[in-house]
């Protein structure tokens, strides 16, 4: 369904990001896989997805809260691939504390991440999928930026931010038929949630109607849907995919 797209997953190595870089491989699109920290584990992802999938991928180090870095990300996908078309931002952070300790820095590594790292990459994305005939953005944004939760001021604020960002280049984007959307995920099993002390988990999990947690590809099923022409009329929305933790 997405066969000789070119596809971008920020934060594509682990988590939710492999999960979606997986399923658009199995599409059929050539992924890209952009790291930060790991290229060890980027680079065998790549390898397994261009092996089992007959499609090209390949990983790319990026810091997405930096501009420049960013912008030299875009710019390597376009020399590479001569174009893009799916970008999928799902790079982001947690570093939770209740608001009489959180510091200053806590507060502007999440939103530089979670937040400044999505304008930078639409920004430097901008222009190819504009010119691309085929466009897709879509924000891994989350339940937290739509409904808030304790000792999460920043990354409820990126969230939220994330949010806003989505439905204005909805709008900007829309002439050209490239859409934007967001999905807010509740409690998925991945790197992120697993350091999480048990107790906070076992609350949470009393509050998913379905009774169980979520995993990785619950997010990337979606994004596959949302990336493909069957979603072609869809623009501007976010969608909770959270088990029924916010009903
Ligand atoms: P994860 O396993 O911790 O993965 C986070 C990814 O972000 C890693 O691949 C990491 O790359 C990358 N990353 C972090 N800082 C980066 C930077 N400055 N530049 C580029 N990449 C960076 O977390 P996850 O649970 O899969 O989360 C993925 C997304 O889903 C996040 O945006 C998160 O906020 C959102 N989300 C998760 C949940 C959940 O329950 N898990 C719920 C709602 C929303 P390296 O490993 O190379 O550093």
């Amino acid at each position: 369904m997405l066969k000789d797209k070119v596809a971008l997953v920020t934060g594509g190595s682990t988590g939710i990001g492999k999960a979606i870089a997986t399923y658009l491989a199995s599409l059929g699109a050539n992924v890209v896989i952009n790291y930060f920290v790991g290229p060890e584990e980027a680079n065998k992802v790549a390898k397994e997805l261009s092996d089992t999938y007959n499609i090209k991928s390949l990983a790319i180090h990026a810091d997405v809260s930096n501009y420049e870095s960013a912008e030299k990300l875009i710019k390597e996908v376009v020399d590479t691939f001569g174009k893009l078309n799916i970008v999928v931002n799902n790079a982001g952070i947690t570093d939770d504390a209740l608001i009489l300790r959180m510091n200053e820095t806590q507060f502007d590594r999440v939103i530089n991440t979670n937040l400044k790292g999505v304008f930078n990459i639409c920004k430097h994305a901008a222009r190819p999928l504009l010119k691309s005939g085929y466009g897709r953005v879509i924000n891994i944004a989350s339940v937290i930026g739509r409904y808030g939760n304790v000792g999460q001021v920043n990354y409820g604020a990126s969230k939220a931010g994330v949010i806003g960002i989505t439905k204005t280049l909805a709008k900007e984007f829309a002439s050209r038929e490239v859409t934007v959307n967001a999905i807010a995920p509740g409690f998925i099993e991945t790197p992120m949630t697993q350091k999480l002390p048990p107790e906070i988990k076992e609350e949470m999990l009393k509050h998913i109607g379905l009774g169980k947690y979520g995993k990785p590809e619950d997010i990337a099923y979606l994004v596959g849907f949302l990336a493909s022409p069957l979603a072609s009329y869809i623009t501007g929305v976010v969608i909770d995919v959270d088990g029924g933790l916010t009903i």
